[in-house]
């Protein structure tokens, strides 16, 4: 009888083997529900052979082979295998990790809505694009499509009704024009809003059409490039390019973007340009059912743009023919919980499985892709310029906050600049990346400040929820009334949060429409996709805001950007800390002078010496990443070594540093291998846990995966009851 291997969701990296009566090799990749001890799991056919080790007795036979969706593909369990290989995660919990909730049980699953089609219920017309093909364009050889375009010049539109008794040519050419964006469908328009983003087609500028070209002349091999454009220098021109040219031979793409924030503004943009094109949306954000129905629709081939965060990269993608990771230095691709992968360094073992190409767009990329663009590993493709005709760069400045103090966290030469923007009835941003009233709460007469038990963090106050929180543990207490030390009712909210300087910025400027966004802000499902069209309508006139606005967003107005607190990560003891600093005031500073108008940054420091922000002012990302890669040549710090941490945490410290050295013995006789000492976190206690690192490095990246393999077995061996540990294998945070 066939025995059957089969991935489950249990922490041990093996297959488990059952007995399948009628099972063959076409049940690869089929979902099924098996006896593991006392409970039934769902889990996942990986091989189908004829032997096993296990003894007939003990061997059971599975209960369920569900037939209720296609196989997984071999590619995506190849992705799997090679991703609970390299991450050291068992392949149960990797596959049960990428796969929508539905299919990870061991219920039969509903099936999907047909929606292909749903053209011949509307009103079919050319759209601007459509009106300016000319029928000399279409080869004489292709008849249909040619008379297909006439019937179409030569009315204001067609029922799609019309079109029932055609041929499946014609049925064909009508979808791929829709998708296309040639010819639209009147429901579809009616459903999106057009609100956000101009939906006409620009002229490329050379640097775009250089780029596109030279991404399209290479378009069925693997090849990694690093799309290195300022911002505002018209990267998602490219990305709608060759989209369309992926369409045209009817491939699908994948879209990778670091924050489920910029989805629906993305998700607009690629409607507007694909009207009637099958677009699916994966994120944290969607339900199971819409996560299941997209999934199916992916692997079936019907979805055709698949644009999602990092979970995406576990999409099938049968006709795959290109993969996007947009803002590719976004440290939000990596997972920083259970299964700690990089989907985009998965992305680009996706590429490379698949044969296609892979673009990695920034501003301002990671060192470790600009390393391997400036050796010539990946090939760099730049755009030094602003897409929009009289767009420039907006300037940089410093404002010394040691000679110009600060009310409420604002100075008077930036509260001047808004003041002058306002009257130009332009937009300013102030950002500050920290949410709530202030960041501390602090007694004035005894030094006592409030402080998470659960955590080595300070409570952030809340002063509109009348509450503390702990933004790591995500703990909430009343807001105290008195000191609980000494009894002082003088308790002072301490430093600047989003809305402290809200509302501070309302007492100075009282008529000004100002508005709010951080994580707490936009909680409300829906709520980012208002606030972006009450922006681009020209209601709001300052925003205050965290990181969340940094990235990738474009509003036409603004003018101004005030940068509170940056400070506090220069002196970072994570030796990414500059790097991302410095990507951070980039796009932030990238939001500014979009259009005609010039945009100006000013940023409050007590450092304005410091050399990165002296790179930023000169906005020179090359001559800057040049010198941080010097450092970590001579650090010996990654890009030029590979890193693993093994992550441990307990009750008490004690217990994972004894665990820590008890693996740094382990690791001791391995030449290739750089060891460091065990050390606490950084951030010592979280969500009542105490924690500590090893950090081990190798400049070989097989070397260090021939280390961890054998390691990790010697670790699964130690007696550590009260520890939890894991393996970090490209660490992107200490
Ligand atoms: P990036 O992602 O590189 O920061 P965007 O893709 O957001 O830049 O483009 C910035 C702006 O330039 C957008 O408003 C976009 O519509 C516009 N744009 C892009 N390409 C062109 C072009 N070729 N001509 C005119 N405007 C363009
Ligand atoms: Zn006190
Ligand atoms: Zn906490």
């Amino acid at each position: 009888m066939p025995i059957v291997r089969v991935a489950l969701n249990v922490p041990v990296n093996t297959l488990f083997d059952y007995y399948a009566e009628r099972a063959s090799q076409e049940n690869i990749g089929l979902r099924v529900s098996v006896p593991f001890g006392k409970r039934q799991l769902a889990g996942i056919i990986m091989e189908v052979t004829a032997d096993t080790k296990v003894s007939p007795e003990k061997l059971k036979a599975i209960r369920d082979i569900f037939t209720d969706s296609r196989p997984l593909p071999k590619e995506l369990l190849d992705l799997f295998a090679f991703c609970s290989q390299y991450y050291h995660h068992p392949i149960g919990m990797v596959i049960i990790n990428g796969l929508p909730a539905a299919l990870r049980t061991t219920k039969p699953i509903k099936q999907q809505k047909d929606r292909s089609a749903t053209w011949r219920d509307t009103q079919l017309s050319l759209t601007d694009v459509g009106k300016q093909i000319a029928l000399s364009s279409i080869p004489k050889r292709q008849r249909i499509a040619r008379s297909l375009l006439v019937r179409f010049q030569q009315v204001d539109s067609i029922p799609g009704e019309v079109f029932k008794e055609d041929s499946s040519r014609i049925k064909q050419l009508i979808q791929q024009w829709l998708e296309l964006g040639w010819i639209g469908a009147d429901t579809h328009h009616s459903e999106r809003d057009n609100t956000v983003t101009d939906s006409s087609i620009p002229t490329l500028t050379v640097e775009q059409n250089h780029a596109v070209n030279t991404i399209l002349s290479a378009q069925n091999h693997f090849h990694v490039s690093l799309l290195h454009g300022i911002t505002g220098s018209g990267k998602t021109e490219i990305y709608l390019r060759l989209i369309a040219a992926m369409l045209m031979h009817d491939k699908q793409v994948l879209v990778l973007v670091p924050e489920i924030n910029l989805t629906p503004q993305l998700e607009t943009i690629f409607h507007n340009r694909f009207p009637c094109t099958n677009l699916i949306s994966l994120h944290s954000g969607i339900n199971d059912t819409e996560r299941l129905q997209g999934w199916l629709q992916a692997q079936s081939g019907e979805a055709k743009i698949v644009l999602g965060t990092r979970l995406a990269i576990f999409t099938p993608l049968p006709n795959l023919g290109l993969i996007i990771v947009d803002e590719e230095h976004d440290h939000s691709f990596k997972q920083q919980d259970g299964l700690r992968y990089s989907a985009r360094d998965l992305a680009i073992f996706r590429g490379k499985q698949m044969s296609v190409p892979v673009i990695l767009g920034s501003a301002t990329p990671s060192l470790e892709s600009y390393h391997s663009a400036i050796t010539g590993r990946y090939r760099v493709i730049q755009l030094t310029a602003r897409a929009i005709k009289n767009a420039t760069l907006p300037t940089i400045q410093t404002i010394d906050t040691r000679t110009h103090k600060t009310f409420n966290g604002l100075s008077q030469p930036l509260l001047q600049a808004l003041r002058t923007n306002l009257s130009e009835q332009q937009q300013s941003i102030i950002f500050i990346n920290r949410r709530g009233y202030a960041p501390t709460l602090l007694c004035k007469s005894c030094t006592w400040a409030a402080t998470c038990a659960r955590c080595s963090s300070r409570l952030v106050v809340h002063l509109q929820d009348k509450d503390l929180r702990c933004h790591y543990c995500g703990h909430q207490e009343h807001l105290p009334i008195h000191c609980p030390e000494c009894g002082n009712q003088d308790l002072t909210p301490f430093g600047q949060g989003t809305q402290r300087v809200t509302e501070a910025l309302s007492t100075y400027f009282p008529n000004a429409r100002i508005l709010r966004i951080d994580r707490d802000s936009i909680r409300r499902k829906d709520a980012w996709r208002s606030i972006l069209q009450k922006i681009h309508k020209q209601e709001i006139d300052i925003l205050v805001g965290t990181q969340i606005l940094a990235k990738g967003h474009d509003f036409p107005n603004l003018s101004l950007i005030g940068i509170l607190n940056s400070d506090n990560s220069l002196y970072s003891t994570d030796f990414r800390a500059s790097e991302r600093l410095f990507a951070q005031l980039m796009q932030i500073s990238g939001r500014a002078g979009r259009s005609n108008n010039k945009g100006q940054v000013l940023i409050q420091t007590e450092f304005p010496d410091h050399p990165l922000y002296q790179a930023l002012q000169r906005q020179n990302f090359d001559a800057l990443a040049k010198s941080l890669l010097m450092e970590r040549k001579i650090a010996g710090f990654p890009p030029y070594t590979h890193q693993a941490i093994l992550r441990a945490e307990a009750h008490r410290i004690e217990t994972v540093i004894d665990f820590l050295s008890t693996a740094a013995k382990l690791a001791k006789d391995h030449e290739s291998i750089e060891l460091f000492d065990p050390v606490p976190a950084q951030m010592l206690r979280l969500k009542g846990m105490e924690r500590g690192h090893l950090l081990v490095q190798s400049s070989s990246r097989r070397q260090l995966q021939i280390f961890l393999l054998q390691w990790q077995k010697q670790l699964s061996m130690v007696p550590a009851q009260k520890i939890r540990w894991i393996l970090d294998v490209d660490p992107v945070e200490l």
